[in-house]
């Protein structure tokens, strides 16, 4: 099997790789991908400040012309890259092809914010004199994605970066590096110059904190684990460098007595459970109200019964496998958790067999939870949820907010008043009415408060807060 090599300063180059497994059948190579070493991350850190000073320079239209070429390539080959996204990830087929049709979109938007980059001049406060205010990139940038977006993260990060003139040192999860790897084929095919970007697959430990610890990296983007994220804190705090963390979240999901059942049932279930549970902005925690708590628990177990659990990429499936063997353990031991702290197993929490061997469980709803559990204040990351009943609004939003993250936080009500003070006070980056708390859009910006994030947001035009720095230049008439 041909291996897909990593590309360090303009050149295809690794033989030593690792298998991407397939979590709904275990049996199924992916393919074979390289693993970068301390010394490869070392010269793609290199290249990537060797070519920035040039990259920094170069015309818009060219940046554009790149982005605009990488967008096209990725649209026309939706279906077989969204097949390669669920083959290495579980995600369903049609979850992998929309999440490649939004990669696509992000590097169309960024194609165009590259023709819109604009300044401000104003006049001193001193006669004669002007001031110019200028965004400038920052240099090279470290890119250090997750394995539970594997296109969509790289893409929200890659593009950005590169249309503000930074150059990119890239290292994708290792569980899923088959995405990473075409993306970054596409751009190289594209008209992107040497060294501009370096993709370095491999372990964290190894090309990640390498990354960290070199003084040439002049800004970290991650999204992961909180635990990772300190250490990308600590590290960039020693460097003196920009960095941007999206980590975890225990979102809310807010049901109130006068909420539409349907729409509560299905923004809740969605929330929970698709794509595995395995997103940052996943609901785990349903906090309903006690008039219409019983009835909505009664239909999310009916709602359930027509779920599908099985290969991501049959036909009919609704949620896919859990990612890996690791991760399946964490799920399974917080159910068991859930068990012991008192918490009731209302539905589901059960591994399943399917024709291939893969990570399959049915999805898990507890009932009778407190917001004092584990399962309500860890994040758990897969397709495991519990209820908590609450009084009141009051209540409900007292229990929404008592948690260390902030990243997104959904209410289902029929109420002006309660949707308009909820998403006044929900102390969250995102909020949601009668809708997910999961399925965000690309043109606007995306993150959290609290535990869940640090820095500026990703994104949107407010991206360029993270990948550009200011100037501020004064000239005497
Ligand atoms: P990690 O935080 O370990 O991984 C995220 C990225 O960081 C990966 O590319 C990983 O590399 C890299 N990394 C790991 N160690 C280092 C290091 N020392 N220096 C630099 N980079 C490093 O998360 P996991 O994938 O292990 O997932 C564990 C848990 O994290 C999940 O169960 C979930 O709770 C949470 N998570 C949250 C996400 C979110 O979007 N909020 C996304 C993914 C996970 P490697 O390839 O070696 O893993």
């Amino acid at each position: 099997m041909t291996i897909h090599q990593n590309l360090i300063a303009g050149e295809w180059v690794g033989s030593d790789a690792i298998e991407n497994i397939n979590p709904s059948n275990t049996g199924d190579v992916v393919g074979r991908y390289a693993r970068a070493s301390v010394e490869d991350t070392k010269t793609a850190i290199a290249a990537a400040k060797a070519a920035f000073p040039a990259w920094s320079r170069s015309g818009i239209l060219e940046r554009h012309a790149i982005l605009r070429k990488t967008a096209d390539e990725i649209l026309a080959r939706k279906d077989e890259l969204g097949r390669l996204l669920s083959r290495e990830e579980g995600k369903t087929l049609a979850e992998g092809i929309g999440e490649t049709v939004r990669a696509g979109q992000i590097f169309d938007f960024f194609a165009g914010e590259c023709l819109r980059l604009a300044g401000e001049t104003l006049p001193s406060v001193r006669p004669n004199i002007g001031v110019e205010i200028t965004r400038e990139p920052v240099g090279v940038v470290g890119i250090i994605t997750p394995w539970n977006f594997p296109i969509a993260i790289p893409a929200w990060k890659i593009a950005p970066a590169l249309c503000y003139g930074n150059t990119v040192v890239f290292k994708p999860a290792e569980l899923v590096p088959g995405c990473s790897w075409a993306i970054v084929d596409i751009l190289v095919r594209a008209g992107l110059p040497k060294g501009v970007l370096n993709l370095v697959m491999g372990k964290g430990s190894v090309v990640g904190q390498t990354m960290l610890d070199s003084p040439d990296v002049n800004a970290v983007t991650f999204t992961g684990s909180t635990g990772t994220g300190k250490r990308v804190a600590l590290a960039s705090v020693e460097h003196n460098r920009k960095y941007q963390l999206e980590m975890g979240g225990k979102n809310p999901f807010v049901v109130l007595d006068d909420a539409d059942l349907n729409v509560a049932v299905e923004a809740a279930v969605n929330s929970a459970f698709f794509s595995t549970g395995q997103r940052c902005t996943a609901s785990s925690r349903v906090i309903v109200t006690e008039g219409i708590h019983d009835r909505f628990v009664a239909a999310v177990g009916e709602r359930l019964k027509s779920v599908v659990v099985d290969d991501a990429l049959k036909a009919g499936t609704h949620i896919g496998p859990v990612v890996d063997e690791s991760q399946l353990k964490q799920d399974t031991d917080y159910i068991e958790i859930g068990q012991k702290e008192g918490a009731k197993l209302a539905f589901g929490g059960e591994l399943l067999k399917r024709d291939t061997p893969g990570f399959y469980l049915a999805p898990a709803l507890f009932t009778e939870a407190t917001n004092d559990m584990r399962i309500s204040r860890e994040e758990i990351f897969g397709p495991v949820a519990a209820v908590i009943r609450v009084k009141d609004y009051e209540e409900a939003l007292a229990v929404a907010n008592d948690t260390p993250f902030g990243l997104s936080s959904g209410i289902a009500t029929t109420s002006l008043k309660h949707a308009t003070h909820f998403k006044r006070n929900a102390e969250a980056g995102m909020v949601m009415v009668n809708l997910p708390t999961a399925g965000v859009d690309f043109h606007v910006p995306f993150g959290g408060r609290k535990g869940s994030s640090h820095g500026s947001r990703e994104q949107g035009k407010y991206a360029n807060e993270f990948y550009t720095t200011v100037k501020t230049a004064y000239t005497l008439a």
